[in-house]
């Protein structure tokens, strides 16, 4: 350390002390070695945002970060191969599966944590629809935070619009259940992010969404119940309050999973 006679700044962190300023402490020759991972932690912890496994950190990343993001997991992923005693030189098959996984996790399976949020359109209810509406099933690819086993299902979303309301395009009800469940989840906050989601972009007078899905850690390992499904349910709004439009929207779904 030359902290006694070097003029260089000092970083206002007052956790990690290698953490620079985003690598601008360059007096510091350890400041540009900081694990691209650490130093979004720190700027996470500035700005006193959750960072759960499935919170979005878009708005808080540079430009390059997420490519930077995937050569260090990839670098870990290496290591847990080591650990796991797996001779990646001599054995092709694993020789490259650090990188496609990687790749897997910070382009694909887990990619809604980086992405901002997908351009969704939403245009003005002219006809006044007031009447229930349901879009599904769509189709849920996830993964359990506990275990990072993969959960596939089937989500069913149930809107009442009023004169008020925001519309969106059928299609993009799937893309923004793409943005929450490409992201390490446990279901029940998955439906509650995507209720959260959809209240806030269309302003219903109620909505409703059920997912039913199988999970994986059940059926693989632990368990290992091959039939079991989770179903469970979200009532925001008028479906809470009236039994008739809850049991009509149960009745059609019921009717559709079939
Ligand atoms: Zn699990």
């Amino acid at each position: 350390m030359n902290d006694g006679n070097g003029p260089g700044p000092r970083a206002e962190t007052n956790s990690a002390p290698q953490a620079g300023e985003d690598g601008a402490d360059v007096l510091d020759p350890s400041a540009s070695a900081t694990p691209v991972a650490d130093r979004i932690r720190n700027r996470l912890l500035r700005a006193g945002r959750r960072f759960h496994a499935n919170d979005n950190i878009s708005s808080l990343l540079e430009e390059g970060e997420v490519d930077e993001i995937q050569a260090e997991v990839e670098a870990r992923m290496q290591d847990v191969l080591r650990a796991l005693v797996i001779d990646t030189d001599s054995d092709h098959n694993t020789r490259d599966t650090a990188r496609r996984v990687a790749k897997m996790f910070v382009k694909e399976v887990f990619r809604g944590r980086y992405l901002p949020a997908p351009p969704v359109t939403e245009f003005p209810n002219v006809s006044r629809l007031n009447e229930l509406m349901i879009v599904g099933p769509v189709t849920v690819r996830s993964a359990c935070s506990h275990h990072f086993c993969p959960i596939i299902g089937q989500v069913w979303i149930g809107v009442l619009p009023n004169e008020h309301s925001a519309l969106i395009g059928l299609s993009k009800y799937a893309r923004l259940v793409e943005w929450i469940m490409t992201r390490p989840q446990i279901q029940e906050e998955a439906m509650a992010q995507l209720a959260k989601l959809l209240q806030e972009k269309m302003q219903p007078d109620g909505l409703a969404i059920v997912m039913k899905a199988d999970h994986y850690c059940m059926q693989w390992r632990g368990v290992k119940d091959m039939d079991s499904k989770m179903t469970n349910s979200i009532m925001r709004g008028a479906f809470l309050k009236n039994t008739h439009l809850r049991r009509e929207f149960l009745s059609l779904l019921s009717g559709e999973s079939r």
